[in-house]
């Protein structure tokens, strides 16, 4: 491209002069207008456009200096140079732009100063080998187009040539190997090649044939047009355009990739690459996002299972644990009720305690436990030793109402919803008694009953006890009649345990009393005397106090027996039991001796008011009418008791008075004072 604007330069340098004396002349003609003549493919100067118009290096640049001159061209397109070259000579053209400048053509054109110049060079196919220069192509033909310069060079230089009509034969011929080399301009070749998509296929070979000068050609003679242009491309040559117009027709294909497109591109590929890479990293990230908060979702719900699992388990925890509490206190409250009834089989405070716990246990608002007993008649009632106070009122459930059941309550009519569990001999269960027929749903002075529950209570196959329990929050069921077994099955023991006890006592009372009692008379025997004189004696000992005896016997007893019989003696027996004994005082004791004697333990009595008592004894029996025989009369010895004497000597004393009083006459106490006292008063 320098070398270009070079020539143009140089071109400037070497024209100054007919520049300057043609300018007279251009102010002298008038021409407005040229016809100028191309071939229609001689690329890169003139070809046709897809409308059929010329175009090429040789019409911009034309067109240009045409502008320049102030004249206006028109072409006119002919297939072959022989037919454009006789256009011009016949004047049908007024010039040829870009025509090249030979010998030849002077002969019959005039040519302006040149505008370019461009080499003929050989061209040869891409593959011939050995083949670099003009001289390794001597035995060969060389293709040319006619008219061209390089048809008159090779015939110079004794090359043979085949000649044709146009340069795309030429170059199909080259490249299809009918012939070996093919001598053009180099431009066109290459215009031409690229066109048809052949310039990879051939090379050029070095040096070039000529270099042909190329400018305006005229028809010999036209010097008025040579005139009138060739200021104009003095000044064209030299200007900005010549170069556009150059390059946009001369310069070689830019190689595709420079480095502004290398850089862009990779520039370009940099950011597809980033925006991928981002595309992907978003798309990766919004899928390990996804993933994550799947596992986050996934471990969330597994952290609400394991959380409802806990609280699932947790409940059931708490029940089981609320289950075996209850079992706990269910259990606790049997014990309690064990050791209870081991310490006092007593009822009152059994029932009560039990009760409360049962209460609790259920939560019931109001109940009762009893015994269930049989009549002499074989009907069955309630003895009701617990019950909850009839003053309470809902949810006043407290231990105080136990204390207030003294004595046990006998239930005997039960036509309501107590004892319907004694009656069915089956535990009863009803949670809206007053929708039942049956039941009034309340007992009269107790609270209104809302639930309702009673138990049975059996030892073995015998009906022993009843519970009863009301007004639970919710009702009794199966269950809470279930959970009561175990202590239901101990209420069972108990209440047999406690009756058996109760019997043993009895028996055991009623064999002591056997045992110090005469059974006759009902006081007390011999045995319970001499434990009874034995422990006054120690008393009189301790606290040197007085003690007297008194010993009595039925006088001629064995006639009322002989006389009336045995059981008349038995009454009169009985009778004087009952005289002696409304005379005694609290503290005095009798009992029979044995047959019909007696004996009298006076404590804190002297002798004196021994005697004394004894006195009014004999004279109440004395005065007392007797069922069989009316008089009947007693005789006593009295004797009081001598600071720590043995036993025997104080009773054998009292035998002795007894003896003299017998022997006296009957009817009558005598005395015996102890030596001691004997003494003092004998003194
Ligand atoms: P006395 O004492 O005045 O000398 O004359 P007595 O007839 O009472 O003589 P004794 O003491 O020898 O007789 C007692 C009689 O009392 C003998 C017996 O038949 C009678 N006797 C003893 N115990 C009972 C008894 O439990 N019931 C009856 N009916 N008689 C009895
Ligand atoms: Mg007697
Ligand atoms: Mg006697």
């Amino acid at each position: 491209m320098k070398g270009i604007s070079l020539w143009a330069l140089m071109l400037t340098l070497l024209f100054p002069s007919f520049s300057y004396s043609f300018a007279s002349e251009i102010t002298n003609h008038n021409v407005k207008h040229v016809t100028a003549g191309v071939v229609s493919n001689f690329p890169p100067q003139y070809s046709l456009d897809d409308d059929g118009n010329p175009q090429g290096f040789a019409i911009d640049s034309m067109n240009a200096i045409a502008e320049i001159a102030g004249v206006s061209v028109d072409y006119k397109v002919y297939d072959h140079w022989g037919d454009l070259n006789s256009a011009l000579r016949t004047g049908e053209v007024d010039l040829i732009p870009n025509n090249g400048i030979t010998n030849a053509r002077r002969e019959y054109s005039d040519f302006s100063q040149p505008i370019e110049t461009f080499a003929i060079s050989v061209f040869v196919r891409k593959d011939s080998t050995g083949v670099e220069s003009l001289v390794d192509l001597k035995d060969t033909v060389i293709g040319v187009v006619e008219r061209n310069a390089a048809v008159l060079y090779l015939e110079d230089v004794n090359y043979q040539t085949q000649v044709y009509p146009d340069f795309s034969n030429l170059l199909i011929d080259l490249v299809s190997g009918r012939i070996d080399a093919a001598a053009y301009p180099e431009p066109v070749v290459w215009k031409v090649a690229q066109e048809t998509g052949l310039d990879h296929r051939i090379r050029s070979i070095n040096p070039p044939l000529i270099e042909i000068k190329r400018g305006l050609a005229f028809p010999k003679g036209h010097t008025n047009l040579i005139s009138l242009f060739e200021p104009a491309i003095s000044q064209f040559i030299v200007s900005e355009d010549y170069e556009r117009i150059y390059n946009k027709w001369h310069a070689k294909p830019k190689p595709f990739w420079n480095t502004r497109k290398v850089i862009t591109l990779l520039l370009t590929l940099s950011v597809i690459y980033l925006f991928v890479a981002s595309l992907w990293r978003n798309y990766s990230l919004s899928k390990i996002n996804t993933r994550l908060k799947l596992e986050s979702d996934l471990r969330d719900q597994a952290e609400r299972d394991l959380k409802s699992l806990n609280v699932e388990l947790e409940e059931k925890i708490g029940l089981r644990t609320e289950e075996l509490a209850q079992r706990n206190r269910i259990l606790n409250s049997i014990d309690h009720l064990r050791e209870q009834f081991i310490k006092d089989p007593d009822p009152f405070v059994l029932f009560p305690e039990l009760l409360e716990n049962l209460l609790k246990l259920t939560n019931s608002q109001f109940g009762f436990i009893g015994d269930v007993l049989i009549e002499e008649d074989g009907e069955k009632y309630l003895k009701v030793y617990a019950i909850s106070s009839a003053r309470l009122a809902a949810g006043e459930a407290n231990s105080e109402f136990y204390n207030l059941l003294d004595k046990s309550i006998e239930i005997r009519e039960m036509d309501d919803l107590i004892g319907e569990a004694v009656r069915s001999g089956n535990p009863f269960i009803t949670n809206n008694p007053k929708k039942d027929s049956k039941f009034s749903g309340s007992i009269s002075k107790y609270p209104t009953i809302n639930t309702y529950m009673e138990v049975p209570v059996y030892f073995g196959s015998k009906l022993v006890g009843v519970i009863g329990l009301a007004n639970r929050k919710g009702g009794y069921n199966h269950e809470s009649l279930q959970e009561l077994r175990p202590v239901i099955a101990a209420l069972g023991q108990i209440i047999v345990g406690r009756w058996d006890k109760q019997a043993r006592l009895n028996a055991e009372c009623e064999l002591k009393l056997q045992a110090s009692t005469d059974s006759l008379t009902g006081i007390s025997n011999r045995r319970s005397f001499e434990l009874k004189v034995n422990e006054e004696v120690k008393r009189a000992n301790r606290y040197n106090e007085p003690l007297s005896l008194i010993m009595l016997d039925i006088d001629h007893f064995k006639q009322v027996n002989d006389k009336y019989g045995h059981d008349a003696g038995d009454t009169i027996l009985i009778e004087l039991v009952e005289q002696l004994q409304t005379r005694l005082r609290e503290t005095d004791f009798l009992a029979r001796w044995g047959g019909e004697e007696f004996m009298i333990i006076l404590p804190s009595t002297s002798l004196e008011t021994g005697v004394t008592l004894a006195e009014r004894l004999r004279e109440v029996t004395e005065n007392y009418l007797f069922t069989h025989q009316p008089i009947t009369t007693i005789s006593l010895g009295v004797t009081t008791y001598q600071q720590n004497e043995e036993i025997g000597d104080f009773i054998s004393r009292t035998d002795k008075a007894l003896y003299e009083a017998k022997h006296s006459g009957r009817n009558q106490v005598a005395v015996q004072k102890p030596k001691f006292l004997s003494f003092v008063e004998g003194n």
